[in-house]
């Protein structure tokens, strides 16, 4: 599986399903934003605030495999 990224309105959140090891921290630290019963399970634009979008990276942080990383906008900018 390669990596895909999904697009939020602060930052972008990119997965590598191959790398996952399913420690599920994602999950526990921002249930809003990854939510496995979901299609996409990872939905960037539920953290929408420079607040949530802070929360989303320290939870990203957290992930133990790499599998999830945090794609800033180029510019900084939001994208409505
Ligand atoms: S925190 Fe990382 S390794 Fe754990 S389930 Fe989420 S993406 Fe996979």
């Amino acid at each position: 599986m390669a990596r895909k990224t999904y697009t939020g309105p602060v930052v972008d959140v990119s997965f590598d399903g191959d790398v996952c090891q399913h420690a599920a921290e994602c999950v526990r630290g921002m249930p809003t934003v990854f939510d496995t019963a979901a299609r996409p399970w990872i939905d960037p634009t539920r953290a929408d605030s420079e607040g949530t979008a802070q929360i989303l990276r320290d939870v990203i942080g957290r992930c133990p495999s790499g599998a999830l990383r945090v794609v800033d906008h180029p510019d900084g900018s939001w994208s409505a």
